[in-house]
């Protein structure tokens, strides 16, 4: 195991919820138990758990048990919308709606922040003025990767301060920002720590990937969805088939990589 801590998060949707949350009725709603098999992989390894408002609102009990393991508590937000998909007015009432109905579960003010789909861009930065003023310490959210959907492919790979001016550079006055972790290849940056490509690519990989980074005397960033160790979810066509890939993979890659690698949450990362 290496001397380097690594940091692991867990954003806590259900299986469906790539869906419009008007829809999210019509599901069989799998979070609970996909979330507590996650709790028990990790042990005594502590991790940070970015929940969507809805789920924390629909399933208090999920909540408490995750805090009363230890483990920090984020935002996902409220409806799983991209942050393009919102005006400054929406992400702000989602923002703060997530954490007030968070924090009143657990007592413990909500620090940190999670985008759906990686959606702090250069387009969205605005959000980062947001966050900060809704009182988020930090942020993890940009991908620094070229993809037709999202990413910052000039970002930092590593934890830096962001502010919405310049959103690749380190700014006295911003906020933290934990960006997920890539491969960097000459021209162009593979992800690698967690997801889907978690799921695609062999453990190997995966593991030398974050030896490198470590290398560097760096965190990486993993991580997480419950559902994608939930290998009895339903088969919906309505899905892309990327949502199934090798989901029977990960419980495995997951157990690995805590015997490989040193984990933390972001709070205690910080702390430390
Ligand atoms: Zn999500």
């Amino acid at each position: 195991m290496g001397s380097i801590m690594n940091i692991l998060t867990v954003d806590v949707e259900d299986w469906y919820m790539t869906t419009d949350i008007s829809r999210w009725g019509e599901f069989e709603d799998r979070v609970v138990a996909s979330t507590e098999k996650v709790l028990s992989i990790l042990g005594d390894i502590k991790a940070t758990f970015f929940v969507l408002g809805y789920v924390a609102e629909q399933h208090p009990e999920l909540i408490s048990l995750i805090h009363e393991a230890g483990h920090e508590l984020g935002t996902h937000g409220y409806s799983h919308k991209p942050i393009q998909l919102q005006t400054p007015i929406q992400f702000e009432e989602e923002l703060l709606k997530s954490m007030k109905i968070i924090e009143s579960i657990t007592g413990t003010k909500v620090c940190g922040h999670r985008a759906c789909q990686a959606s702090v861009m250069k387009s969205t930065s605005w959000s980062i003025d947001i966050m900060k003023k809704c009182g988020i310490e930090y942020d993890s959210s940009v991908f620094p990767v070229k993809t037709p959907l999202y990413g910052v492919p000039d970002a930092p790979l590593y934890p830096y301060r962001i502010s919405s001016n310049n959103i690749c550079e380190d700014s006295e006055d911003g906020i933290y920002e934990f960006p997920l972790s890539v491969y960097k290849l000459p021209y162009k940056n593979v992800p690698i720590a967690g997801g889907f490509y978690l799921r695609l690519f062999p453990y190997w990989f995966t593991k030398n990937s974050i030896k490198r980074i470590n290398k560097e005397v760096k965190p990486a960033v993993v991580y997480l969805h419950p559902w994608e160790i939930d290998v009895g979810q339903p088969k919906s066509l309505e899905f892309k088939r990327y949502h199934y890939y090798n989901l029977s993979s990960t419980e495995h890659k997951i157990k690995q990589l805590l015997k490989d690698f040193r984990f933390t949450s972001i709070k205690e990362w910080l702390q430390s």
